[in-house]
This record gives structure tokens, sequence and C-alpha cells, in this order.
């Protein structure tokens, strides 16, 4: 789950920093380092931004092959239990060469790739990700027993839309494979 704590944050002016800003986690505390001349404004909106930053960079940390395989094996235990054999992959892997799809698999070899450009997503949508793959190790084809599958996450049609709205703000054009 992600972490919803909002943490204790202490900015620090320094008169030798023009233009840089720089955050770092300190215990429970961030310390952002702006420049003494910042306005207040400056201050709020490179605060909220560096806090984003530091949080997306700590989700990809989390994020590791390791945990998207954990992540597989809870969901095929929730939504394709009666599938476990061929829903489970011989491999799930996070990838940064696949930029035109969420996710992909090869049913063949049975090994699931997902876009790191879901890595900071929320837990939900790389859920409807993977589980959109692991389906497909079930049944190769976009069919409707494919979509029953998919379907048996609740949050699925959520997630669709999210995508779609993330390809239409960025030009992007993501398919799900
Ligand atoms: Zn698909």
């Amino acid at each position: 789950m992600a972490r919803t704590r909002k943490p204790v944050v202490e900015v620090r002016r320094s008169q030798r920093r023009r233009r840089t800003v720089s955050a770092y986690r300190d215990g429970e505390r961030v310390v952002v380092l702006i420049p003494d001349q910042f306005s207040r404004d400056e201050e709020t909106e490179w605060v909220a931004r560096m806090l984003a930053r530091l949080a997306a960079r700590e989700e990809r940390i989390r994020r590791t092959d390791d945990e998207l395989l954990g992540r597989a094996r809870r969901l095929i235990s929730r939504y394709l239990a009666e599938y476990a054999g061929a829903a489970t992959p011989a491999s799930v892997r996070w990838v940064t060469n696949q930029t035109g799809r969420w996710g992909s698999c090869t049913p063949t070899d049975r090994t699931i790739r997902i876009s790191h450009r879901i890595q900071e997503m929320p837990d939900w949508v790389i859920d409807y990700v993977l589980l959109h793959e692991l389906a497909h190790l079930v049944v190769p084809s976009h069919s409707a027993r494919f979509w029953d599958l998919v379907g048996r996450y609740p949050r699925a049609e959520r997630a669709r839309g999210y995508l779609e709205g993330i390809s239409a703000a960025t030009g992007l054009v993501l398919a799900e494979d």
C-alpha cells in the first residue's frame, strides 16, 4: 500500500543557492533546500513538487521485479484461483524498452513484461495491467471469455479509464495488449 502519511517538512534556505532545489529524507522528516531569495509562493510550490518527486522515486525503488511477482501471485490466488497453473508466469518483470504498451505477455514461454511507464501509478492500476496479462496466459485473445476473467477485478473499468486518460493527456498512444 502507498504511504499516505504526510511527512514533516523542514525547509532550509540557503544564500549560496541561486536556483537549485533539492530534497532528501532524514528519518521521518523531509528536508527541502531552497534558495534564500525564493518567495513564500515559490517555497510552497517547490515543496509540493519535491515531495511528489521524492514519493515517485521511493515508489520506483519499492516496485522491484520481486515485488511484481509477489503481486502476480496475490492476484492469481484472488481472481484466477482455478487457473493457477495456467496463469502463473515463468517470469514477470519491469521493462523500459516497451514504449507502446502498458504490458505484454508471450503465452508460448509464459513471460510477462510491464512498462516502467506505469511504475509510479497507483497500486490498483498496476494490478489491473498485471491481471490483464495474467489472464492472457489463460486466454490469449481478447474474447468474451477473456474479458469475463479481467472483469473479476472490481476496478478493471476504472483502471482502463485511468490509463486512457493518461494516454490522452500525454499524447502517448499506449495500447493494452
Ligand atoms: Zn490484452
